[in-house]
């Protein structure tokens, strides 16, 4: 099966176009099997930073076939797109996001066959840990409390407690960006430090298999209970945020919430925006912020620490959208 490509992937800054969202084009997708369609579909509450613009459409498949079929059916309109799944790793901006967002929450069956877990990449991770220790099986305790879908967790190589998402991916369905469903298998060093084969590909996880080991029930659920208490000792759910936002870099000698905190920048403020007091590589929303607020927190403390240290911290957060 071969077609236009459609421009899929990282998170466009200015997304895709309006143009060619006509009734016939989403008279189109609405009569795809498996996929509901909004218009004017609010995007702040599909993300954990709470803010954001709404799109244009909103695509919402509910199995690999149905990501498939509009990744076919948008690229041959020559219409790009922008991939959303839980929306914990992402700032939206303002005004929204011009043209289609296929939100991925809705294809989140899970599947436990024999020592693997086939899973749909909109699946919540915490629901993918439940799942796992039900069946007995451990190596993805860390999803446990990870606020992320599955496929943005492989798309960015999550990794927490000193495991990441490269040590359990192993094979799945990709659909590429001429809209094919493709089984792909993986080793672990097609991975690197927050990278995954997908942000080079462009390819979209469709769904995910991870190979896991049988373990005892009673220690998996004890490292859950660890790594939840570490989360909360790290008040990281006290108020939206996207996790981090910067990257590590072994380069700079210390991690970057370290550094940001070495420039006295802890509770740095531009109206609800703030870097969290509690952790400094987290900028909260502390009810109000707009995302111009936390972009503009986000872009000093960066400049401050490249001016005062010398380091450019890399962002971890996507910019979508409209500012
Ligand atoms: C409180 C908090 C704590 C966090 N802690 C951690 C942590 O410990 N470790 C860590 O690594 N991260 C952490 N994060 C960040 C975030 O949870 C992870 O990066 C998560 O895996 C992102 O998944 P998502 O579905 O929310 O992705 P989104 O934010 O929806 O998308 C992120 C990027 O992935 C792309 N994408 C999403 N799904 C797919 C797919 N199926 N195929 C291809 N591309 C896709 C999107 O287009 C976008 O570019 C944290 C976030 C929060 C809010």
């Amino acid at each position: 099966m071969t077609g236009p490509a459609a421009v899929i992937g990282p998170a466009a800054e200015t997304g895709p176009t309006a143009e060619g969202l006509g009734a016939e084009l989403v008279d189109s997708l609405r009569s795809v099997a498996h996929v509901r369609v909004e218009r004017d579909l609010p995007l702040a509450p599909l993300s954990t930073y709470r803010v954001g613009g709404p799109a244009d459409l909103g695509v919402f498949p509910s199995t690999p076939e149905g990501l498939a079929a509009v990744v076919r059916l948008l690229g041959a309109q020559g219409q790009a797109l922008q991939v959303l799944g839980r929306g914990s790793n992402v700032l939206i901006g303002d005004k929204g996001v011009r043209g289609v967002v296929v939100v991925l929450r809705e294809l989140a069956g899970v599947e436990v066959r024999g020592e693997r877990l086939a899973v749909g990449a909109g699946a919540d991770c915490t629901d993918v840990a439940a799942v796992a220790l039900s069946a007995g099986l451990t190596g993805v305790e860390f999803f446990h409390w990870l606020p992320g879908s599955v496929g943005g967790a492989a798309f960015m190589n999550a990794r927490a407690f000193d495991q990441e998402v490269s040590q359990i991916w192993r094979s799945g369905l990709v659909v590429t960006g001429a809209g094919e469903l493709v089984q792909r298998r993986y080793a672990p060093d097609d991975f690197a430090y927050k990278r995954s084969p997908l942000q080079d590909t462009g390819e979209l996880a469709a769904q995910v298999e991870l190979h896991l080991t049988p373990g005892a029930p009673d220690k998996i659920r004890a490292t859950m209970e660890h790594n939840e208490q570490k989360r909360r000792d790290n008040r990281e759910m006290d108020h939206p945020s996207c996790g981090c936002v910067f990257k590590n870099d072994r380069a700079f000698g210390a991690p970057s919430g370290l550094l940001v905190d070495q420039c006295g920048l802890k509770g740095y403020r531009r109206g609800d925006a703030q870097v969290s007091p509690h952790h400094a590589n987290f900028v909260i929303n502390l009810g109000e912020a707009t995302a111009a607020d936390l972009r503009a927190v986000i872009e000093h403390v960066q400049r401050t620490v490249q001016t005062e240290m010398g380091h450019r911290m890399e962002p971890e957060v996507r910019f979508v959208g409209e500012f």
